[in-house]
């Protein structure tokens, strides 16, 4: 895919969509255990409305046709179903990727997701996100009013200029992940922020704090902490971001 930045995530999500979701299954390229969370189930997929410098999943998403297989919703929840079985996990989740680009990819999760609580009801699905679509289009959040989803909401910057560094989107679409938090919270669904630690300062994180405190977002901050792969401190020093630590 061709990048100029700072670009549009509206149209990236749009152009992601069409390469990696067809006839209603998405692109992955791994299902796996994981050990975070105590232990979840886990699907890799590919494409994202973002390219975050600090992406683990960088050259998948910049590039999706490489790499990956289409999957349908049913082999996904069936693959993540016998790794939970295999290693009594009750976590589920969709990482590496944005799950939700536009209408038909979240069609597909909400399937995933319905196909494991139907064959194991107790179980949690943790939905990863950048928050963007969530935020850009909330009239798709009260789809999520399903026991047992909870929503991580991944903010990328603390202000607008470290979002468009950070995520190479335009700094306009900032505050989208914010009013996504802000609505699941309205609407009752269990959804919290977490933002990278290893590049703010505590004053920024700080700051950040503050701002979530004035949208009124009640839950607590998460604080995540990078993955030092060499490609991504390459990526990161190419967008001249530096870690604070
Ligand atoms: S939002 Fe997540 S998946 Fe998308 S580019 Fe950023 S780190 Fe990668």
């Amino acid at each position: 895919m061709k990048l100029s930045f700072p670009f549009d995530p509206v149209e990236r999500a749009e152009e992601s969509e069409r390469l990696v979701v067809r006839d209603e299954k998405r692109m992955y390229y791994r299902f796996r255990p994981a050990p975070y969370y105590g232990g979840i189930a886990t699907a890799d997929a590919i494409g994202c409305s973002f390219l975050c410098a600090y992406c683990w999943n960088y050259y998948r998403n910049l590039n999706p046709l490489r790499f990956g297989k289409f999957y349908s919703a049913q082999e996904v929840s069936s693959n993540l179903l016998k790794i939970a079985r295999k290693k009594f996990f009750h976590l589920f989740r969709i990482t590496g990727s944005e799950p939700i680009l536009g209408e038909i990819s979240f069609k597909h999760l909400i399937k995933v997701i319905k196909n494991i609580f139907q064959e194991k009801p107790k179980s949690i699905f943790i939905l990863e996100t950048n928050g963007f679509a969530l935020g850009y289009r909330k009239d798709l959040i009260k789809n999520l009013k399903l026991k047992n989803i909870w929503i991580r909401i991944s903010l990328k910057g603390i202000d607008e200029d470290s979002f468009e560094l950070i995520t190479g989107a335009k700094k306009e679409f900032f505050l989208y992940p914010i009013m996504a938090l802000k609505e699941c919270e309205k609407q009752g669904i269990k959804a919290w922020p977490a933002v990278m630690k290893d590049l703010f300062s505590d004053v920024e994180i700080g700051r950040l704090k503050r701002l979530l405190h004035e949208y009124s977002i009640k839950a607590e901050l998460e604080l995540e902490f990078l993955e030092k792969y060499p490609f991504v401190l390459e990526n990161m020093e190419k967008r001249n971001i530096k870690r604070k630590k």
